[in-house]
């Protein structure tokens, strides 16, 4: 399956992507989490990425298409992806109908996840992300790890991403209501939407997105 999935920022992609990944054994790909591998290893991509990101804007598209369409070029992307994080406007949401109709391939889902705006923001304030895998994801309130700044999963050590601040994330969610959000008209016009209302238990809305899958849009 080629799945996209949508949300504001805080709406639990991340975390949903890596359980749907693993149930539907298809690759989870967060543009999010290759712009950060590349700030770590420090290079010339991450450098042109961190401002922007830092800041809470979009990383422009001359940057990010390239990146995204490598990442889908990978063999493991041939029979299928979930996407998270991209696209992220509608020039992306066209660049990759033009790049996945080379391949004469197409778009089975959008999974739009549904958060108020005030959790979003509650969300945010106490993520904390693991080191080692960015799809390892806890919060101190919701899903405290055992060990303060330790991974459960893994061990690895838990980090603050430095645009989680609430300055970024007030500009995050208007870069998402701006930019974003027209995506899911795009795809409504192709009859790909399913929108998934997302608060509630991690695993409740994991089978909602499951459920979501298993019927028409
Ligand atoms: P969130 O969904 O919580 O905002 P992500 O990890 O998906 O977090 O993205 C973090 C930042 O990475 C974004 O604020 C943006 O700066 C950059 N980014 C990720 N994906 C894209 C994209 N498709 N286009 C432009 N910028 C992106």
């Amino acid at each position: 399956m080629r799945i996209v999935l949508v949300g504001p920022p805080g709406a639990g992609k991340g975390t949903q992507a890596a359980y749907l990944a693993e149930n539907l054994s298809i690759p989870h790909i967060s543009t999010g989490d290759l712009f950060r591998a590349n700030i770590s290893q420090g290079t010339e991509l991450g450098k042109q990425a961190k401002a922007y990101m830092d800041a809470g804007r979009l990383v422009p598209d001359e940057v990010t298409i390239g990146m995204a369409e490598d990442r889908l070029l990978q063999p493991d992307a041939a029979r299928g992806f979930l996407l998270d994080g991209f696209p992220r406007n509608v020039g992306q949401a066209q660049a990759l109908d033009a790049f996945l109709a080379k391949t004469k391939v197409s778009l089975d889902a959008v999974l739009d996840l549904e958060v108020p705006e005030e959790e979003v923001v509650k969300r945010i304030a106490g993520r904390r992300l693991c080191r080692n895998d960015g799809s390892h994801v806890f919060h101190v309130e919701y899903n405290p790890p055992a060990d303060d700044n330790v991974c459960d999963t893994c061990g690895g050590e838990l980090y603050q991403r430095s645009d989680d601040t609430e300055e970024a994330v007030r500009i995050r969610l208007e870069e998402y209501h701006s930019k974003t959000e027209p995506i899911i008209d795009y795809y409504k016009q192709q009859g790909l939407v399913r929108t998934i209302p997302a608060l509630g238990k991690v695993a409740e809305v994991t089978q909602r997105a499951m459920d979501a899958l298993q019927r028409e849009a």
